[in-house]
C-alpha cells in the first residue's frame, strides 16, 4: 500500500481519470470500515453534494488546485448545518449556524468536507483521551499495544494516517498539530499566529490558537495552507498581509541553509532513540548543503509554566459562554439561574476542562493576577526574545517534536504533568507566534514514527515547507503506511 497525496488526487481529477464523487465515495467507504474512532460525525450526503458540485465546476472550466479533493475537518470548526462538538458533551447536540472562515475558504476552492474529526475536549490534551466521544486508536498501534494518536488533533492525525482522508485540518495552541503529526507519521504545520482566521474556530486560548494543515507531505501542506490562510476582518488578530503561494519555493536549493540546534531541546527527558533519529535526520541536511550550529534558547524551561498559566487563563474566560442559556447542553433540573449554570457546567465539562477553568480563574483572580498572569506574560516575552536572537544567524531551528514516540492508551491519564510534558518542545513556538512544523524523520526499533520539529522566523512558512520538501525528496519516511491503514482505489 502507498500513501495517496492531495497532489496525486488533484492530478487524477485534472486528467479526468477519476471524479470527485468517485474519490469521495471511496474515502467515505473507508471511514465506514475503520475502527479508529477518528470521526465524531460524518456527513455523507453533504460531502457527496459538494463533490458533485466540484465535478460540475471542473466540467465548466474551474481549475482551482484542490477542486473536488475531500478532506476531514477537526470538530473545532463550525460548519453551517453540521454537528460541531469540540469533543465535549456540552456541545453534543450543537448544530453550527455558520461556517468558520478557514472552512469557508477551503470550500470556496472546491474542497469537500467529509466530516468532523475526534479531538480532545476543547483541544485540551495530548492523547485524545479527554474527548467525550471516546479514545482514538493510533493507526501505528501494534498487536500488543494500543497507542494514543496524540492530541488534541488526534482524530485528524489518525484519519490521515489510516488513509480515511488524504488530509485534514488541525489546530495548535501548544502543539496539537505537531505532536499528533509526530505520533502518526505525518507532516503537520502550525502557521504564524494570525495566518489562518480564528473566526468560527471554537476558542481555547485566543492568543495562541492557530489552524493548520495535516498531510502526508510538505507539498500537500503547502497546497492545503494556500486554501486555508488569508486575512479576515472578522478576526481582530488576523494578519493583514498579502496572500502568498506557500508552494512557490518548495524546490529552491537549501545549499547554505543555517540550522540551529538548541541544546535545551536535546537534554534530559529526551528518549535516546528519538535523539538518534533526530541527529541522523539533521545530518541528512548537511549532505544537502546545510550548516549546523548548536544554539541556546536559555528561557525555554519557562515555556511550560508560562503556557500553563496563559492558556488556562484565556480558556477560563473563553469557556464562560457555555452556560446552558443559548446553546448546548442544559441541566434538566435546577432551582434558580446560578444552580442552572452550575449543574449545566458540572455535567457538560470533563475533568481536564474543569481543571483548566479552575487554574485559569485562580490565575486571573483579584490579588493573583500580577503574580501569575502578568508574570507569565513577561516569561513569554523572554522566550520570544530568545528566538529573535537565535534567528540573527540561523534560518531554521530543528529538534525533536516530542520527547518520545506515541505512548500506550491509559498510561498517562492519571498524571497531568507527565501529559503536559509532551508539549515541552512545541509550546515555545506558540508563545512566540512563530511558524513551526513536524515532519516524519524515522522510526524507533519497535516501529513507531518520530517527528523532526522545524521552527522558522515569523511569516516564513514557505521557507519551512521548502526545507521539509527537500528532506522528503531524499527520504521515504513520510511514504510509510501505518499497520492499520485502510487501502482502496485512491
Ligand atoms: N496539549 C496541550 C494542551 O493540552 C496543547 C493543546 C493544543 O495545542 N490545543 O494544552
Amino acid at each position: 500500500m502507498t500513501i495517496t497525496t492531495l497532489a496525486q488526487l488533484a492530478a487524477d481529477l485534472d486528467s479526468g481519470k477519476r471524479s470527485s464523487v468517485e474519490i469521495t465515495q471511496d474515502y467515505l467507504a473507508r471511514i465506514e470500515q475503520s475502527e479508529h474512532n477518528a470521526f465524531i460525525s460524518v456527513n455523507q450526503e453533504l460531502a457527496l453534494i459538494q463533490a458533485k458540485t466540484a465535478d460540475q465546476k471542473r466540467a465548466s472550466g474551474d481549475r482551482s488546485a484542490l477542486l473536488g479533493v475531500p478532506v476531514a475537518q477537526k470538530d473545532i470548526f463550525c460548519i453551517d448545518g453540521m454537528q460541531t462538538t469540540c469533543g465535549s458533551k456540552i456541545l453534543e447536540n450543537f448544530i453550527a449556524p455558520y461556517t468558520a472562515t478557514v472552512v469557508e475558504n477551503m470550500q470556496a476552492q472546491g474542497i469537500v468536507s467529509m466530516g468532523k474529526t475526534n479531538m480532545d475536549e476543547f483541544a485540551m490534551g495530548s492523547s485524545n483521551e479527554t474527548s467525550y466521544f471516546g479514545d482514538v486508536v493510533n493507526p501505528w498501534s501494534t498487536a500488543d499495544k494500543t497507542l494514543v494518536p496524540g492530541g488534541s488533533s488526534g482524530g485528524s492525525a489518525a484519519a490521515v494516517s489510516a488513509q480515511l482522508a488524504p488530509a485534514a485540518t488541525g489546530t495548535d495552541t501548544g502543539g496539537s498539530i505537531r505532536q499528533p503529526a509526530s505520533f502518526c507519521n505525518l507532516t503537520g504545520i502550525k502557521p504564524s499566529y494570525g495566518r489562518c482566521s480564528r473566526y468560527g474556530m471554537i476558542a481555547f486560548a485566543s492568543s495562541l490558537d492557530q489552524a493548520g494543515p495535516m498531510t502526508h507531505t510538505a507539498e500537500d501542506a503547502a497546497l492545503l495552507l494556500n486554501t486555508m490562510a488569508g486575512f479576515d476582518a472578522k478576526d481582530s488578530t488576523s494578519l493583514d498581509v498579502p496572500a502568498e503561494d506557500f508552494s512557490r519555493s518548495l524546490n529552491d536549493s537549501i545549499e547554505g541553509l543555517r540550522i540551529g540546534l538548541p541544546k535545551e531541546f536535546f537534554g534530559d527527558g529526551l528518549d535516546s532513540e528519538m535523539a538518534t533519529i533526530i541527529e541522523t535526520a539533521v545530518k541528512q541536511f548537511e549532505s544537502l548543503g546545510a550548516t549546523i550550529k548548536e544554539v541556546s534558547l536559555p528561557n525555554s524551561h519557562l515555556a511550560l509554566p508560562s503556557y500553563y498559566v496563559i492558556a488556562p487563563a484565556e480558556a477560563s474566560s473563553n469557556l464562560s459562554r457555555f452556560d446552558g442559556v443559548r446553546y448546548g447542553h442544559r441541566a434538566e433540573e435546577y432551582s434558580d439561574l446560578i444552580d442552572m449554570y452550575t449543574k449545566t457546567r458540572t455535567e457538560g465539562f470533563g475533568d481536564e476542562v474543569k481543571r483548566r477553568i479552575m487554574i485559569g480563574a485562580y490565575a486571573l483572580s483579584s490579588g493573583y493576577y500580577d503574580a501569575y498572569y502578568s508574570q507569565a506574560q513577561k516569561l513569554r516575552r523572554m522566550i520570544s526574545n530568545d528566538f529573535t536572537t537565535v534567528f540573527e544567524d540561523c534560518d531554521v531551528i530543528m529538534g525533536p517534536t516530542t520527547p518520545g514516540p506515541a505512548f500506550e492508551a491509559g498510561s498517562r491519564t492519571d498524571d497531568p504533568v507527565s501529559m503536559y510534558l509532551n508539549d515541552i518542545y512545541t509550546i515555545p513556538a506558540n508563545l512566540a507566534g512563530l511558524p513551526a512544523g513536524s515532519i516524519p524523520a524515522g522510526f524507533t526499533a519497535s516501529g513507531l514514527p518520530a517527528g523532526l520539529h522545524l521552527i522558522t522566523p515569523y511569516l516564513q512558512e514557505a521557507k519551512m515547507l521548502n526545507i521539509a520538501h527537500k528532506f522528503q525528496q531524499v527520504t521515504d519516511w513520510h511514504t510509510r503506511t501505518a499497520p492499520s491503514a485502510i487501502g482502496g482505489k485512491a
